[in-house]
């Protein structure tokens, strides 16, 4: 039985003070006093040695697509955001933590993973956006998971760059297989067209967020979607990149 499936859902965005409430309570769910990779006493879900080992800007990446550089695929067939930021790898041992997030009824981790994006965003002086948005969930998907790990990403790097997380703007018009279940051929396939803008984007800079870019084929669809809809720049975060295949 999960341990919480409370709806800190886009779609029901809540008073602001029972969502601080809430956030309060779900810091109480995670192992307190434990690094989550190496069990050695941590306040924080990583220990400074592991967040120093694991999600310390050492990589050289491509700043359009986060994959470590060089990178020949923007050169050749450029997408369609601007940059995009990441903490690190998703690769073991750090994939554990997004399983945890999303698998293991820890929204928390989240919130924390998009307060280090913030972070990292201001200090690399990136430009500030006017809109925070997340890779919105199927409403099936939502429903099952109780949450969608991405928007609580963005609300924790919204809440460090004093942004208003926007939960309504992007949203989902089709349920579509989950990506990690399909060859990477058929991906691009599987979102196009999924994704509609149901608010102002007109000449907003828009910051999207998602827990992990592979292909890149979601944010690619959800950011078409935005500039289509006016948005005069799409930029992304991702808690994790997936390395290219060797
Ligand atoms: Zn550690
Ligand atoms: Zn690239």
């Amino acid at each position: 039985m999960p341990r919480f499936a409370a709806p800190t859902s886009p779609r029901a965005p809540r008073p602001r003070a029972t969502r601080e409430a809430l956030c309060d309570a779900l810091a109480h769910w995670l192992p307190r006093g434990l690094c989550q990779l190496c069990a050695l006493p941590s306040r924080a879900p990583l220990c400074s040695a592991c967040e120093e080992r694991y999600l310390g800007a050492s990589a050289a990446r491509c700043p359009r697509c986060a994959a470590r550089a060089p990178c020949g695929a923007c050169m050749l067939a450029p997408p369609p955001f601007a940059r995009t930021l990441t903490l690190g790898d998703y690769a073991p041992p750090l994939d554990r933590v997004i399983a945890r997030l999303k698998f293991g009824a820890q929204p928390a981790l989240g919130h924390w993973l998009g307060a280090l994006l913030g972070q990292r965003w201001a200090a690399a002086r990136l430009p500030r956006p006017d809109r925070v948005v997340a890779v919105p969930l199927s409403d099936a998907r939502l429903r099952a998971r109780g949450y969608n790990q991405a928007w609580e990403i963005a609300r924790g790097l919204a809440a460090t760059l004093r942004l208003h997380a926007d939960a309504t703007l992007l949203g989902r018009c089709r349920d579509t297989a989950a990506q990690s279940s399909l060859p990477r051929t058929q991906r691009a396939d599987n979102v196009r067209g999924a994704f509609v803008v149901r608010g102002r984007a007109r000449l907003a800079r828009v910051l999207l967020v998602d827990d992990v870019m592979t292909s890149g084929c979601t944010l690619q669809a959800a950011a078409g979607a935005l500039l289509r809809a006016g948005a005069a720049e799409v930029a992304v975060a991702v808690a994790l990149r997936t390395p290219a295949p060797e």
